[in-house]
């Protein structure tokens, strides 16, 4: 099976630049804190910061749902 157009949903699609910015900064603080952990707890709309997921995983959420608006720390 084709998974391209799976990759080119992640880094082809149109992204507002501060939001990819938000997306990078989080990544670099939650990784910081995961003081080696290879799963983070997942802002997205979908795990609503309930579920720990790898940082791949995390990432791609945070394309596809976006964060949950709720997440504030
Ligand atoms: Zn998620």
């Amino acid at each position: 099976m084709d998974k391209s157009w799976m990759h080119c949903r992640i880094h082809c699609s149109k992204m507002p630049k501060e939001y990819e910015d938000g997306v990078e900064n989080f990544m670099r603080f939650a990784i910081a804190n995961a003081e080696g952990s290879s799963v983070i707890r997942c802002p997205c709309t979908k795990c609503m910061n309930l579920f720990f997921r790898t940082h791949t995983v995390v990432l791609e959420h945070l394309y596809f749902y976006d964060f949950d608006v709720s997440y504030t720390t």
